[in-house]
Order: structure tokens, then C-alpha cells, then sequence
């Protein structure tokens, strides 16, 4: 098994202009004479650091973080490795033929997969004006990171039955996105988003199962995530 999410911490990624991450923590004891105790405060973004997108962020009406069936919260992975188009351009934008490409090498998209864009962006993660492609990373119209396309977004959610789509950048948009069509695409569709997917790399191309459970924050617009990705076994079964 492997873990696919960042700690949140003072490194966590939040998009342009949100809140950071925020821990307070108390401790006391642990000697010999006074039992030890430890506690914690957090507050957050719903979008900060690995997390979904529930499919109301960009669709009115659609389901809030709490109300996505769990059933859709874990799938088949396809991973969709396009390091070396995004290293050559930081703007890349995942086409239609590397779907078909990965669908030549693994088989068609099986039902309820969430398919996952590997760019290689979390080499960049402690690095925030490298991850967001930008010297001013709080200014929005400023960004540059790979993404999905448009045209991928309206095939996976009319011509296959996926649970979802992820991506190790801060977007499922790409960098330059204004109008964030491919979240309006796969939220109306009622379909959810992972931003800031972590190890993807050492995730094989097919065969692994992901679960990414995220906290069931009631009329949530996202959520911090889990995710975790099961390993096929070395002998087959
Ligand atoms: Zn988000």
C-alpha cells in the first residue's frame, strides 16, 4: 500500500490568497509524577494541501463533499504518466491521444476509475513559486503547471464511467486556466477532483485500486483527503 497524501504542516500548498494551514497544539507530563497529555487545533481551507473537490465547488445543485456516495470513493487507478511532455512545457495540457495511449498499452478505462495525471509537479512541492509556475504564486492570473484539457475532461465523463480525476499539481485546470472549465466539466457531471496527489510516481499504470477518503465536512465544498493506493500483488492475485 502506499500513502498518496502530504502532511499538512507549515509546507502545505493552499491555492493563490487562502489560508494557510493552522495547528495549535498543547502538551503536558509525561514524568513520573504527572500522566502525559497532548492536544490539537487546526483550521483550514477545504482546498489546502491534498484534498478533493466535491462536485458543488464549480456545479450548483451537485453533491457537497458529504454527500458523494462512498461507493465512489474508491476505484481502479489509471495512471496517465505525461512527465516528459510537462517537463518540456509547464503548460502542458493532457490530450486525447495519451488516453488512447494508455488505453493501446492497459485496455479501455475500466467503470468507476479515477484517473490520475502524473506530471511530475511534486518534485516542486516545498517550492512554491516553482509549483505554482510563478515569482508572484498569490496572484492568480499568473500561473503556470500542467493540467487536464477540456477535450479530456468531456470524454471521461461522456464516453467512459469514471469516479473521478486527480492530479500531483495545485489544479485539475492547468496553470493559465481562467474559466476552469475542466472542474465545471467534471462537477456538473457530479464527479469530484484530487488537487496535490502525493507519490503518484510509484504507482503503477494500471492494476492498483484507490481509495481517497475525505473528511465528511457537512455542505463541504472539498476536504482534506486520504488517499491511499493498493498495490496489485507481485503473483497476480
Ligand atoms: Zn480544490
Amino acid at each position: 500500500m502506499l500513502d498518496l497524501t502530504y502532511p499538512f504542516d507549515d509546507q502545505t500548498q493552499v491555492w493563490p490568497n487562502n489560508p494557510s494551514f493552522h495547528r495549535d497544539s498543547t502538551q503536558r507530563g509525561g514524568t513520573a509524577t504527572e500522566a502525559w497529555y497532548a492536544t490539537g487545533q487546526v483550521a483550514l481551507s477545504e482546498h489546502a494541501g491534498t484534498h478533493m473537490d466535491a462536485p458543488i465547488h464549480f456545479a450548483q445543485g451537485q453533491a457537497g463533499i458529504d454527500g458523494i456516495p462512498v461507493e465512489q470513493l474508491m476505484g481502479p487507478a489509471v495512471v496517465i504518466d505525461v512527465r516528459a511532455a510537462a517537463a518540456d512545457d509547464r503548460d502542458y495540457r493532457l490530450s486525447i491521444s495519451d488516453i488512447h495511449r494508455w488505453e493501446a498499452n492497459h485496455g479501455a478505462i475500466p467503470p468507476g476509475a479515477i484517473v490520475m495525471m502524473l506530471t511530475g509537479w511534486g518534485a516542486y512541492w516545498n517550492d512554491r513559486e516553482r509549483y505554482f509556475g510563478s515569482a508572484t504564486p498569490e496572484n492568480p492570473t499568473t500561473l503556470h503547471f500542467p493540467g487536464f484539457s477540456k477535450e479530456v475532461a468531456e470524454l471521461l465523463v461522456s464516453e467512459r464511467r469514471i469516479s473521478g480525476i486527480g492530479i500531483d499539481t495545485p489544479s485539475i485546470d492547468y496553470g493559465p486556466s481562467q474559466d476552469f472549465v475542466v472542474h465545471r466539466i467534471v462537477n456538473a457531471a457530479g464527479l469530484y477532483g484530487l488537487e496535490n496527489v502525493a507519490g503518484l510516481a510509484e504507482v503503477p499504470a494500471s492494476g492498483a485500486t484507490l481509495l481517497a477518503l475525505p473528511m465528511k465536512i457537512a455542505g463541504g465544498t472539498g476536504a482534506p483527503v486520504r488517499i491511499i493506493a493498493l498495490l496489485p500483488s507481485r503473483d497476480g492475485r
